[in-house]
C-alpha cells in the first residue's frame, strides 16, 4: 500500500475537539450512558472510537468506569475491548475502543427477523462471551439487542458492561428499575441480589434469540411465548430449547450457553440442513444435568440418599448407551411397541433433573381484637390494667394433636380486670323506675259502659313494674352498685393445605407425581427467608402468608417435599425430531406414537376384524 496516500484534511480548530491524545471526529451514535465519536490517536495515528459519558451522578460514573474496567480486563474474541479510558477536564469520563465496523443487533432487528443460521451464529458468539465471563465470576446482567454488535463479517460482539456484577464491583442496588428492566431481563432480576447467578444471562440470551427468530420483542415473563413453528415450521424443534432458556425457574435453564447452543444445533440440524452452517458432531450425545434451584438452596436438607441415587440414575442414562438399552428392553416388553427402538432412533440430547412437589400444611390461629366485657361486682377496688397481657402472650389450652382445628371460643386476658362504680345507679344499687317516673303509681284508663252510653274513667294504681316502690334494682350492676370490666378475645384455629410443584409443562403430571419420593419433611418457620429462594416455594409461601393479618397468625407449619427424577431424551426418528420422557427410578417411558409399531398394530387390528367377520358369517350360516 506504499502508493496509497491519504487525502489531506484541513484540521479543525485544535482545542475544540481534543481529548487527551485523541482528536475527536464525527459523532456516530449514543447509547444509554454515552455518546460515541470517531477519533484518531494523535501520536499513534490510529483510528478509534471514543465513548464519552453523557449522564451525571455517581451511579452513572461508577457504571461507566465499571464497563471500561471489565471490558479492558476480560479479553475475548466476542467482547468489545477497551483500549484506554479515564477522565478529561473538558469532556469528562471517556473510554476508547477499536473502530469496529458493526451495527447494534437492535438496528438489524428493526428491519425484521434474522435469518436462522445467522441468528444461531450470533447466539453462539454471545454465548461464548457469556460462558467466558461466567467462568471469571462476572454476570453481565444487560444482554439485549442494544448491547450486541454485529460486524460486517458476521461476528457478534458483546458490549455494555455497565450493569455487570463482579465480586468487587460497585453496589448498584439503588439503581432505578427503569435502568435495568428490559423485555430481555429474567423475571428474578434485581440489583439487590448479592450474588446473581449466570442463569440471568442465559434467560436474556434466550430472549434475544426469541426476538431474532420471531422478529418480536419477547413477551413478559410468565405469559405464553409465540411458538416458533408458527413463524417458520423448520424452527418448531427449537421451541423446547427456547422454553427451557426462558423458564421462570433459573435452574431449569441450561447450565451454560455452550450447552444451550449445542442443544439448539442438535434440534435444528435435521430441519435446517448441513449446508446452513448448523453443524453438530455426528454420534455425540449432549447430556446435561440441570440442577434445580431448590437443590442449591436446600442442599443440606434434602434427603442425601435420594440425591445420590438420582445422580447415579442420570449418569447411567447420560452415556447414551444407557438410554438405548432401556429403549430396547422397553420395546421388547410389549408387542405393540416398535422393535429395537434403542437401535432405531438417533439420540440427540439427554437432559436429567429432579422435579419437586411441595405440600405445605399451615395452622392459622385467630385472636380477635380484645373486647371489654362487664359483670356485676361488689368487692374491693381492683385495677390490674397496667399489667395486663398482650393477647398473643396468653396461654390457651389447645388439643395435643398437631394441626387440630379449634372452634371459636372466648378467652379472658389475665390481669385485665378493672372495677368501677356502676355508672347507671352511681353505686346506689337502685334506679328510679322508668315506668312510673318514680311516683310509685300509674294512671289506668278504663272504658265503662252504662245504659246511657260509654265513658272513660281514670284509676290510679300501684306501678306494676316497681310494685309501688318507685325504685328498681339496677339492671346494669344487678344491684351490686359496682362493675368489673375484663378484656376477652375470641380464639380459634383452622388448618389449610397448600400445594405447588415445579413447572411440569409438556410432561405427564400424574405419571411423574405417582413416582415421587418424599425427600424432606419437617416443621418449619414460614417466615424464614430460605423458603423464598426457590420460585415455586416462594409462590407457595407467599400464598400461605397472605392470609396472615393483625388477628391471624400461622402457628404451625409443616413442609413436605417429594421428588421424581426425570430424564428428557430428544431423538430423531425417520428424520423427525421428537422427545420422550423417562420418569422415576422404575424408568417409566412416555412419548408419542412414534414409539409404537404402527404396522404391527394395524395388522393386529386387521386380524381382529377378520376374526369377527368370520364369526358373524359362521353365525348367520348356522342360523339360516
Ligand atoms: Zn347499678
Ligand atoms: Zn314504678
Amino acid at each position: 500500500m506504499a502508493g496509497a496516500r491519504q487525502p489531506t484534511k484541513s484540521p479543525p480548530p485544535p482545542e475544540a475537539n481534543e481529548l487527551k491524545n485523541y482528536t475527536l471526529g464525527e459523532r456516530i451514535g449514543q447509547d444509554e450512558l454515552s455518546t460515541v465519536y470517531r477519533a484518531r490517536h494523535q501520536t499513534l495515528d490510529r483510528d478509534v472510537h471514543v465513548y464519552i459519558l453523557r449522564r451525571a451522578g455517581w451511579v452513572a460514573v461508577s457504571r461507566f468506569q465499571l464497563a471500561a474496567r471489565l471490558a479492558a480486563k476480560y479479553v475475548n474474541p466476542h467482547i468489545l475491548p477497551v483500549l484506554d479510558g479515564g477522565h478529561d477536564e473538558k469532556w469528562g469520563y471517556y473510554m476508547v475502543t477499536p473502530p469496529l465496523v458493526a451495527k447494534p443487533l437492535q438496528a438489524l432487528l428493526e428491519k425484521g427477523r434474522i435469518d436462522p443460521p445467522q441468528a444461531l451464529r450470533i447466539f453462539a458468539h454471545i454465548g461464548q462471551a457469556l460462558d467466558f465471563l461466567h467462568s471469571q465470576g462476572v454476570v453481565h446482567r444487560d444482554v439485549q439487542p442494544q448491547t450486541i454488535l454485529v460486524g460486517e463479517d458476521g461476528r457478534a460482539i458483546l458490549t455494555g458492561f455497565s450493569l455487570a456484577w463482579t465480586a468487587d464491583g460497585p453496589d448498584l442496588s439503588q439503581l432505578a428499575e427503569a435502568d435495568y428492566l428490559t423485555p430481555y431481563a429474567a423475571p428474578e432480576q434485581t440489583f439487590e441480589d448479592r450474588t446473581p447467578a449466570p442463569a440471568l444471562d442465559l434467560y436474556a440470551l434466550g430472549a434475544v434469540l426469541y426476538h431474532m427468530l420471531t422478529g418480536e420483542v419477547p413477551p413478559t415473563p410468565g405469559s405464553e411465548p409465540k411458538k416458533l413453528g408458527e413463524v417458520d415450521p423448520r424452527l418448531q424443534p427449537a421451541d423446547r430449547v427456547l422454553r427451557r432458556m426462558l423458564s421462570p425457574q433459573p435452574g431449569m435453564r441450561y447450565p451454560s450457553a455452550a450447552q444451550a447452543a449445542a442443544a439448539l444445533r442438535g434440534t435444528l440440524r435435521p430441519s435446517l440442513g448441513e449446508g446452513s452452517g448448523v453443524q453438530v458432531t455426528e454420534g455425540a450425545v449432549e447430556a446435561n444435568w440441570l440442577e434445580n434451584p431448590l437443590e442449591i438452596v436446600l442442599r443440606e436438607r434434602i434427603d442425601g440418599d435420594f440425591m445420590r441415587r438420582s445422580r447415579e440414575r442420570a449418569e447411567a442414562l447420560h452415556t447414551g448407551e444407557g438410554v438405548r438399552r432401556l429403549l430396547d428392553e422397553w420395546s421388547a416388553d410389549r408387542p405393540q411397541r416398535r422393535r429395537q427402538l434403542g437401535q432405531t432412533v438417533r439420540i440427540d440430547q439427554v437432559v436429567s433433573y429432579n422435579l419437586y412437589f411441595y405440600d405445605l400444611k399451615t395452622l392459622y390461629e385467630t385472636r380477635t381484637a380484645p373486647q371489654n366485657r362487664e359483670r356485676p361486682y361488689s368487692g374491693s377496688k381492683v385495677n390490674h390494667r397496667e399489667r395486663d397481657l398482650d393477647r398473643w402472650k396468653v396461654v390457651v389450652e389447645t388439643p395435643n394433636a398437631s394441626f387440630a382445628d379449634v372452634a371459636p371460643s372466648e378467652v379472658a386476658i389475665p390481669n385485665s380486670e378493672k372495677s368501677s362504680v356502676c355508672p347507671r345507679c352511681h353505686g346506689e344499687t337502685r334506679v328510679t323506675c322508668g315506668r312510673c317516673q318514680g311516683r310509685g303509681t300509674v294512671d289506668v284508663k278504663r272504658t265503662v259502659s252504662t245504659s246511657t252510653g260509654t265513658h272513660t274513667e281514670v284509676e290510679v294504681v300501684d306501678c306494676p313494674e316497681c310494685k309501688g316502690a318507685a325504685l328498681l334494682t339496677c339492671d346494669r350492676c344487678d344491684g351490686t352498685g359496682g362493675l368489673m370490666e375484663q378484656k376477652l378475645f375470641t380464639f380459634s384455629r383452622r388448618g389449610r393445605l397448600w400445594q405447588n410443584s415445579d413447572d411440569l409443562e409438556g410432561l405427564p403430571q400424574r405419571a411423574i407425581e405417582s413416582r415421587s419420593e418424599q425427600v424432606f419433611v419437617g416443621m418449619i418457620d414460614v417466615h424464614d427467608p430460605v423458603w423464598h429462594a426457590a420460585q415455586p416455594l416462594h409462590e407457595l409461601f407467599s400464598e400461605a402468608t397472605k392470609l396472615e393479618r393483625d388477628d391471624t397468625r400461622i402457628v404451625e407449619a409443616e413442609l413436605i417435599i417429594r421428588a421424581t427424577p426425570v430424564t428428557e431424551v430428544d431423538y430423531t426418528l425417520r428424520g423427525k425430531p421428537r422427545t420422550l420422557a423417562i420418569m422415576g427410578f422404575d424408568s417409566g417411558i412416555r412419548g408419542d406414537l412414534s414409539l409404537l409399531d404402527t404396522e404391527r398394530l394395524l395388522m393386529i387390528a386387521a386380524v381382529v376384524v377378520i376374526v369377527i367377520l368370520l364369526a358373524v358369517i359362521f353365525w348367520f350360516k348356522r342360523g339360516g
